[in-house]
């Protein structure tokens, strides 16, 4: 039995910057995540894309924002149970929580932080009856590497942000050749991204094509071509390299969907005074939860971690009073 003060289901960015901060308070986590490494979405979709809006940083990889927070993370000493799903709970007559996981880890603490995120990761595959002859092939559904497309001619499918933002990069100089195909013409993504792509194309540096659906792939060991259907122009085949349907992960909640908790649209309700939940003793974090307002962005999780343990304290230690200090006064003492 691993003991614990917090168990942390999902080490994403926001599970890791909860060690951090309940570090602060001298509270030991253990986080388990079903990935076999840390760093949740950043790491798993988009290790190399660089994002704009963490507070300090003007520029940061996903990857290299994940390596910072491991680090932030490291004198307090967390505890990672990697590669395994947090499958059931049970609460023990002293009022500690049992979390078991795939493989039969048993994990112990009075606390509870879920930072699960968007769950598993399924991707949405569009329904081509052959397309899993090319995955890996020519066909993916994750940039991983945004450097794997140097000089190649590639094809994005979506109308989202992940579809926006990766026609945008890899045109900035990394593939030869980029052409984005949407189904509509209003995209799903931030309006700024779209007004982007909209100019990309006006000055020929992305094909873009709107009313359109890829109906088909073909090739040989990898993928060669698509067929497209597109209102204005009928049938069209597009010799292509690598074909990219972004068309988002399908959230599934999983295990965590049975454990009793209020559940709106995938999504843990909570309190946001401190992000609890209707189950006393757990808290929901990150893109996991919903409220009004909610917005799944990293910095607001990182708040979220940290109103959140400030009231895992009070409920591990109702006795002791908890003074709040910078850390420039108190400095980072570790474990
Ligand atoms: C392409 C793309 C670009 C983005 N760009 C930005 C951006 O520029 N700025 C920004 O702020 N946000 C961005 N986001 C959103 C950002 O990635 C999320 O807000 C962030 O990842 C949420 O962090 P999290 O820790 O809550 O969850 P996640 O990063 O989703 O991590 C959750 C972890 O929980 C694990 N898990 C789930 N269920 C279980 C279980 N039952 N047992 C064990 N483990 C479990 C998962 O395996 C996962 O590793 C982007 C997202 C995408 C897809």
């Amino acid at each position: 039995m691993i003991e614990t003060d917090i168990i942390i289901v999902g080490a994403g960015p926001c599970g890791l910057f909860t060690v951090f901060e309940a570090g602060l308070l001298k509270l030991r986590c253990h986080l388990i995540d079903a990935l076999p490494q840390a760093g949740g979405q950043l790491t798993e979709i988009y290790p190399k894309k660089p994002i704009y809006d963490i507070p300090g940083f003007p520029e940061v990889l996903a990857g290299d924002l994940i390596t910072h927070l491991v680090k932030q993370a490291e004198p307090f000493k967390p505890g990672f149970t990697l590669g395994e799903r947090c499958e059931v709970f049970e609460k023990t007559d002293e009022g500690k929580f049992i979390v078991t996981t795939s493989r039969g880890t048993k994990h112990s603490a009075p606390v509870i932080a879920i930072a699960g995120g968007l769950g598993c990761f399924e991707p949405r595959k569009p329904p081509i009856s052959n397309i899993g002859d090319f995955e890996d092939k020519g066909i993916e559904y994750i940039v991983r590497d945004p450097n794997f497309y140097k000089g190649k001619k590639i094809v994005i499918s979506g109308g989202g942000d992940s579809a926006l933002d990766w026609s945008i990069f890899l045109a900035n100089g990394i593939a030869t050749d980029v052409t984005l195909i949407h189904r509509s013409k209003s995209f799903r993504g931030h309006p700024d991204s779209v007004q982007k792509v909209m100019d990309m194309a006006a000055a020929g540096k992305i094909k873009l094509i709107t009313d359109a659906e890829v109906l088909g792939v073909s090739g040989d060991e990898k993928l060669r071509s698509i067929n497209l259907l597109s209102e204005s122009t009928g049938e069209q085949i597009i010799e292509t390299d690598h074909w990219l349907p972004l068309f988002g992960l399908s959230p599934k909640l999983g295990p965590l969907a049975d454990w009793g908790l209020n559940i709106d649209k995938n999504s843990i309700e909570v309190n946001t005074y401190d992000y609890s939940t209707n189950i006393p003793g757990i808290y929901a974090i990150g893109d996991i939860n919903t409220y009004p307002g909610k917005l799944k962005l990293i910095l607001c999780g990182f708040h979220e971690a940290t109103l959140m343990v400030q009231s895992a304290f009070k409920r591990i230690y109702p006795d002791k009073n908890y003074v709040l200090k910078y850390t420039t006064v108190n400095g980072v003492t570790g474990f």
